[in-house]
């Protein structure tokens, strides 16, 4: 990957309303700006671009090798298990862009006695774009699928949960240190009329952060996903029924400062403030402030693990030999497909898998 000239700044459609908004209110909070970035209707990066996968910005785990997606359906198939074999049961998947990981799942749960008997299909998809793939690719999977653009309430069924690559874009926000204390990042414009980085306004103090994080210099930086919003909304889907989920996403596994905001556009890295709407933006999840969310809101916490320890234990080299030997003319694909998944210093280490149940079940599997 090269990167692009960072102090490249691009007058996106986006960029102009986005200034145009400045100009009026004053500085806008990160979140939001990332908000708009993601989902402006007429502009947003997600609601305008089909994005992921070798044509689009960037490439996911189930777009590298079918393995991925496949290992999941065996996963949920052993929660399914351990829930009791429940029927009728929903599986869920949060943000599943092309519809990859849940075609891939579905074929290697076919092999699973009874559990595709009592099973719904539930997509959490925002981005109409990429729903229309979805429903494409998942057209024949002899399930009934159906799709929602926001977290479901209860529907008194138990429910597993997969998403991969969603907590990234769920909702990052971040909050710098100043003289009066930790406020809300926010961007507002320089003298030339360009974005930059800035504080919130002094009365959107972020006093708990002076408790966590006591000795942070000046100018430090902690962010965060809606982490809470998120356990909140998993505790009212769970309800008393027996629940299920599994994130996977690049993060570290302890809360600490640190500004890792980034934006990707065709495999490339950019400034995160080059052109707003036409660029992934993420940051890195913190998975220790996910798993204390969890906790607060009743539900019990697996992991995190790597990615790679996680799939080595639910068996990626097993079900690799077995791919190759049945595909020799395909060996070399699969064998690079898995080694990009297993990478420590790549993928199988910068990605993290964590586990979130409802108190009564057992620890999940792989954990
Ligand atoms: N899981 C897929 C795609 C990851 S990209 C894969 O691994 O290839 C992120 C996905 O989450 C996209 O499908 C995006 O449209 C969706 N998404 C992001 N935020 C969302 C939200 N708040 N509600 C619903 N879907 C969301």
């Amino acid at each position: 990957m090269s990167d692009y000239d960072p102090n490249e700044r691009r007058d996106t459609p986006l960029a102009l309303k986005l200034k145009a908004q400045i100009e009026r209110d004053g500085p806008m909070e990160l979140g939001q700006f990332i908000g708009a970035c993601l989902w402006d209707e007429a502009h947003g990066y997600y609601a305008t671009k089909a994005v992921i996968g070798r044509g689009g910005d960037f490439i996911t785990a189930p777009e590298i090798s079918q393995i991925f997606g496949e290992l999941l359906g065996l996963w949920a198939a052993v929660v399914w298990g351990q829930m009791g074999s429940p029927s009728p049961v929903n599986l869920f998947e949060f943000g599943p862009g092309r519809g990859t990981l849940m075609a891939d799942a579905l074929r290697a749960i076919t092999r699973v006695p009874g559990f595709k008997d009592g099973l719904a299909v539930k997509l959490m998809e925002a981005s109409q774009l990429l729903r229309a793939l979805q429903e494409e690719g998942l057209a024949d999977v002899g399930v009934p699928v159906a799709w929602t653009d926001r977290f479901p309430a209860s529907e008194a069924v138990p429910a597993i949960v997969l998403a991969n690559e969603f907590l990234d874009v769920y909702a990052p926000s971040q909050s710098i240190k100043t003289e009066e204390g930790w406020r809300w990042r926010a961007i507002g414009l320089d003298d030339e009329g360009r974005f930059q980085f800035t504080a919130s306004r002094p009365t959107r103090l972020r006093p708990e952060l002076d408790t966590m994080w006591p000795g942070a210099p000046l100018g430090s930086v902690y962010e965060t996903i809606a982490s809470h919003d998120l356990a909140e909304a998993l505790k009212q889907m769970a309800g008393s029924d027996p629940f299920a989920a599994l994130f996977i996403d690049y993060g570290h596994v302890e809360s600490a400062p640190g500004d890792s905001l980034q934006a990707v556009r065709d495999h490339r890295f950019e400034h995160p403030l080059t052109s707003p709407g036409e660029a992934d933006l993420s940051i890195q999840v913190d998975f220790a402030d996910v798993a204390r969310e969890m906790k607060v809101a009743g539900l019990a916490v697996d992991g995190p693990l790597t990615q790679g320890e996680f799939l080595g234990r639910l068996g990626i080299v097993e079900r690799a030999s077995k791919l190759m030997a049945a595909n020799p003319a395909k060996a070399g694909e699969i064998e690079a497909g898995v080694a990009r998944l297993m990478a420590p210093q790549g993928m199988g280490g910068r990605f993290k898998v964590i586990g979130v149940r409802s108190l009564n079940l057992p620890k999940l599997p792989g954990f």
